[in-house]
């Protein structure tokens, strides 16, 4: 989609203001039901419209990117921009700096529409926790778009932007592609900046592109990845563009299915698309092995005390003194907050929802002196053993492959007071931020229910640092699939 499009853009077949007004009347027409948007910003997006449109008539050459509408989660800083994070606590707060993906966008010409939806501070796989409002799914609109970025997934699937960042600490890039039909790639550990990402737990969090076409994706990652002197764990830039490897050829190339991922509880629906996903890559050329990922059952009890544990440390700095929301400046409903320590418990108990509290809670229990070594140690020991894992499974193949969710997008409520039925929803995704491998959602299928065909997302994970491979397996799926519908 982003080529046509900016092959129009450099034709003179439409101008870059054009593209943006018409995704701006597309989201006031439809987001007041889907409820993507946080913050919708025309005439910031106009602006750099009509920058690249003086570019284009001056005859310069415009990059891939450039021109072209997308949004943004809502827990990426850009200057001037309100940045709640979903969460009430920073409902005031505008972001004074840009995070580097911003910087990156700007640099590469892209327009940005807005600032999407998300689960408070990104914890949750509905986005129902953010405290402003439900985004619906736009395929059933009963239904959760998924999550945490479940506002960028519903704003590609409903096509308000073509394409969107998401954060993904646990999953939440790729459930919500699964959930809404498009594709959602999280890159390796290191690939992409987190400066100015708010983190959540900041040995996981990824950012991410969520597109309809896997080209896309790759796009848009090569416009965003590389190193950042802001972010010590990236990795040194290769000047590569990810869309040239897109050859739509896998012939040679071995693809493991881990048996642990398929157990007798998986949904008989996922598991015949998952088997037909299967053939398709067998029929590519692909060679496919079975393999064994042996530390997986111990994957979301792993991630489950080492993500609270740093998002206990991580939310700390929310304290009502530095920024954000502050007990202090409502003295109409914190009559008390007199001392320091009032400031603090007024502020956190006001500002967090249930699901923030309850993580907060966890971890602070699980770094505390007495419990660090069984839990948190513990955790830490059982994850380099996951690791492991990959390592040696990636001996033998080039790729795993696995449904992304046991299920698909599920109802408003379905899960909002059960918190162990939502972790158990990221159950094929937690691993690859454990082990802090690529993995990348892309439409596989769909089941059906109650009358409505939900869309089912294939997930292929890769070698570290080896982007390349995965896009063009799930690039050669996606043209076979397109092929047969033809
Ligand atoms: N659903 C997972 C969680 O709640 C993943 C969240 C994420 O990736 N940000 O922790």
């Amino acid at each position: 989609m982003i080529r046509e499009l900016h092959e129009k853009l450099k034709n003179g077949n439409v101008t870059a203001l054009a593209l943006a007004e018409s995704y701006l009347a597309r989201i006031a027409e439809r987001d007041g039901d889907i409820g993507a948007y946080l913050t919708v910003l025309g005439d910031e997006a106009r602006r750099e419209a009509i920058l690249v449109d003086e570019k284009i008539s001056r005859g310069e050459a415009i990059g891939l990117l450039e021109g072209i509408p997308g949004a943004v989660k809502d827990n990426m800083c850009m200057r001037g921009t309100r940045t709640t994070a979903g969460s009430k606590i920073l409902d005031n707060y505008t972001a004074p700096y840009d995070a580097t993906v911003i910087d990156r966008l700007r640099k590469a010409g892209a327009v940005v529409l807005g600032k999407t939806n998300m689960d408070e501070f990104a914890m949750g796989s509905s986005t129902e926790s953010s405290a402003y409002k439900l985004t619906k799914n736009p395929i059933d609109t009963d239904r959760v778009p998924g999550g945490s970025s479940g506002g960028s997934a519903a704003a590609i699937a409903d096509n308000m932007a073509v394409f969107a960042l998401g954060s993904d600490t646990g999953g939440s890039i790729r459930q919500p592609a699964s959930f809404c039909g498009v594709v959602g790639l999280k890159p390796t550990y290191g690939r992409v900046s987190r400066y100015g990402l708010i983190a959540m737990a900041s040995s996981l969090d990824q950012i991410g592109p969520l597109t309809t076409t896997v080209e896309d994706a790759a796009i848009v990652l090569s416009e965003i990845y590389g190193y950042d002197p802001m972010d010590v764990t990236t990795a040194e830039s290769e000047g590569k563009r990810f869309e040239d490897f897109l050859t739509g050829d896998i012939r040679g190339l071995t693809i493991g299915i881990p048996k642990e991922y398929l157990s007798e509880n998986l949904d008989e629906r996922i598991r015949k698309v998952f088997s037909e996903s299967v053939e398709r890559f067998r029929a590519l050329g692909a060679e496919i092995k079975e393999i064994s990922l042996p530390h997986s059952k111990y994957a979301l009890p792993v991630y489950y005390i080492i993500m609270p544990s740093e998002v206990s440390s991580n939310l700390a700095r929310l304290d009502g003194i530095r920024y954000g929301m502050s007990a202090n400046d409502q003295s109409e409903r914190f009559a008390g907050s007199d001392t320091l320590l009032e400031t603090y418990l007024d502020t956190r108990s006001y500002g967090f929802g249930d699901e923030v509290k309850r993580r907060i809670m966890l971890g602070t229990y699980t770094l505390s002196a007495g419990y660090y070594d069984a839990y948190y140690k513990k955790a830490q020991a059982v994850r380099a053993l996951i690791r492991h894992d990959f390592a040696d499974a990636f001996q033998e193949v080039d790729l795993i492959f696995s449904p992304t969710s046991p299920e698909g997008a599920f109802r408003f409520g379905a899960k909002s007071d059960d918190p162990i039925s939502m972790y158990l929803s990221d159950i094929y995704t937690v691993t690859a931020n454990l082990a802090g491998i690529p993995a990348i959602s892309f439409p596989m299928g769909t089941m059906e229910e109650a009358g409505k065909a939900l869309p089912l997302g294939g997930q292929l994970m890769g070698k570290w640092f080896d982007e390349e491979t995965l896009l063009r397996a799930a690039d050669a799926f996606e043209k076979a699939v397109v092929g047969d519908t033809e």
